[in-house]
């Protein structure tokens, strides 16, 4: 870790939080200006220690491939892809941005944040197997899902996912699709390499232990902000031109705290999450795909349950859930104050309307924290019909604020997606909501950073560097499958994607 800050300082860029989001916006940043200034603070004394740990989230690349969520069927029956067509696209995204640095050497082991895992969803029950017929016959249309198979043969079931099919029960329809080049990553050991190189770096100072307590915008524009240094108990003062709240759940508190007219009418809803952790080798050995499969009704759509084959640290591992659960905390080591400390005058009002609205969601949140072990064993069933109790462990998992605004029409809505907030002179920016999360990362900052910095961005230097670090940057992939099969190819070598044996 860098030295210590002096009692006041100021800098270019201040990066609030050591998670994926910015590790990513700094590592563009510096690349777009190396004579960039940046402090980072974390409050924890580890980096990812928070949802971007592989342990704290699925580690699924989401692509679209699997999660059934992203492509909504129409009161007409047909199924809308729009949205998966963006997420594969952001993934795409991602995976050139990553092989610039591999290539450039800041990530030399590629296969230590990323592996191929093949991506499947898996129904049964006549209405479901007609539902992920019409979902594969429109995504493989699209450039960007070629090499999707389709299946209802229960052997070829049983070959892409023998566990999942033993002992299943023979008289029920079932379906699946299977895509080979799935991934999963670890997000955790990806923002650590990032960190690393970042905190070597010239003009970079990096401080664990540093919790920012509270921002305010001077009259020239340019923040301050107020650090406290958790294991000294000491604060001090940090300006900087431009901050980034990336403090995953403890993003919303500092954007009320900014007082940005942008951040107004924001409120926060935590759901947290838990796994069963596979502790028998054999029955990890097993498995090999990622297989997701429908939300209950009612549930919140990150709740979909998936069996999930991960790469973790060198090990192969296999996770079931999750499970949703409620608590008042907007970290996992956050505080139970946190969600009352968070209602303010302005986002009162959205929140219960919000709330009112989504009754569906607070009683399934219910049903989910009175689960017992049983009710867990009989949902991880529902997917692995032979599995036993004492093969798995109870893993809680990281934390998510699902964003709540403000809405003319409706007073308040309860959002699953992702929301940058940022102040109309760009001076500040936040990151809100937790899905599809660390996966499109890479596109979510080049979005912010030509938000922020719209000057800089449209000169011929920073073009050119966008488009170093994501040949596919100002194109559509899925208008032009050349581009795509090219660019897949090149990612998937530089990045030695190939298929794991089993
Ligand atoms: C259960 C679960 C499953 C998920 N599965 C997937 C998945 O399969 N694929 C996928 O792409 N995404 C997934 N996600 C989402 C993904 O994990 C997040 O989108 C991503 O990790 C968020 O990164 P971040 O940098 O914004 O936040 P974080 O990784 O949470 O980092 C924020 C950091 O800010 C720090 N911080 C907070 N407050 C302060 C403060 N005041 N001062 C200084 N530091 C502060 C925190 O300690 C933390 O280290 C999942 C999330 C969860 C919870």
């Amino acid at each position: 870790m860098s030295p210590s800050l002096p009692t006041s300082s100021s800098v270019d860029v201040i990066l609030i939080g050591a998670g994926i989001m910015s590790a990513t916006l700094g590592t563009m940043l510096k690349e777009l200006q190396p004579d960039l200034t940046i402090a980072i603070f974390e409050r924890l004394d580890l980096v990812a220690a928070e949802s971007s740990d592989a342990w704290n989230n699925a580690g699924t690349g989401h692509s679209a491939f699997c999660e059934l969520n992203y492509t909504p069927q129409r009161p007409d029956g047909s199924v809308d892809i729009s949205k998966a067509v963006k997420i594969a696209e952001q993934f795409e995204q991602s995976k050139q941005f990553w092989s610039y640095f591999v290539q450039k050497g800041v990530l030399p082991e590629p296969h230590e944040f990323i592996q191929q895992v093949p991506h499947m969803s898996f129904v049964w029950g006549d209405n479901n197997v007609d539902f992920l017929r019409k979902r594969f016959d429109a995504l493989i249309q699209s450039p960007l899902f070629q090499g999707m198979q389709y299946s209802e043969d229960r052997q070829q079931l049983a070959d892409w996912m023998p566990l999942v099919m033993e002992g299943r029960d023979p008289h029920t329809s079932v379906a699946a699709t299977y895509m080979p080049i799935g991934t999963d990553v670890n997000f955790g050991s990806l923002t650590r390499t990032l960190f690393e190189r970042l905190q070597a770096m010239p003009g970079v100072s990096f401080h664990l232990n540093h919790e920012v307590e509270k921002l305010k915008q001077k009259p020239d524009g340019t923040w301050r902000i107020r650090v406290r240094d958790r294991a000294a108990d000491t604060s001090r003062k940090v300006y900087g031109k431009f901050v980034f709240i990336g403090a995953g759940g403890g993003s919303l508190p500092l954007l009320e705290k900014s007082d940005i007219p942008e951040g107004h009418g924001f409120g926060g809803f935590p759901v947290s999450g838990q796994w069963l952790k596979c502790t028998n080798p054999e029955v990890i050995a097993r498995h090999g795909a990622k297989v997701y499969g429908k939300a209950a009704v009612g549930s919140p759509p990150m709740s979909v349950p998936h069996l999930d084959t991960r790469q973790i640290n060198g090990r192969k591992e296999l996770l079931f859930g999750p499970y949703a659960g409620f608590t008042t905390k907007f970290l996992k080591k956050g505080s139970y104050l946190d969600l009352l400390k968070s209602i303010r005058a302005g986002n009162v009002r959205p929140m219960l309307i919000a709330g009112a609205k989504n009754l569906p969601l607070t009683r399934y949140l219910i049903q989910q924290v009175r689960q017992s072990p049983q009710d867990r064993l009989n949902a991880l069933r529902d997917y692995l019909p032979t599995a036993r109790a004492e093969d798995w462990e109870l893993e809680v998992a990281g934390q998510r604020v699902q964003v709540i605004k403000k809405d003319a029409k409706e007073g308040g809505v309860l959002e699953f997606g992702t929301e940058v907030v940022a102040a109309a002179d760009g001076s500040i920016a936040a990151l809100l909501g937790a899905s599809p999360g660390a996966s499109t990362a890479v596109s979510i900052m080049l979005g912010l950073v030509q938000r922020c910095f719209p000057e800089q961005a449209a000169t011929p230097e920073w073009q050119a560097k966008f488009k170093a670090m994501i040949p596919s940057f100002g194109q559509e992939l899925a208008s032009n499958p050349a581009l795509c099969e090219e660019l897949r190819a090149k990612t998937s070598e530089v990045l030695e994607l190939e298929a794991v044996a089993q």
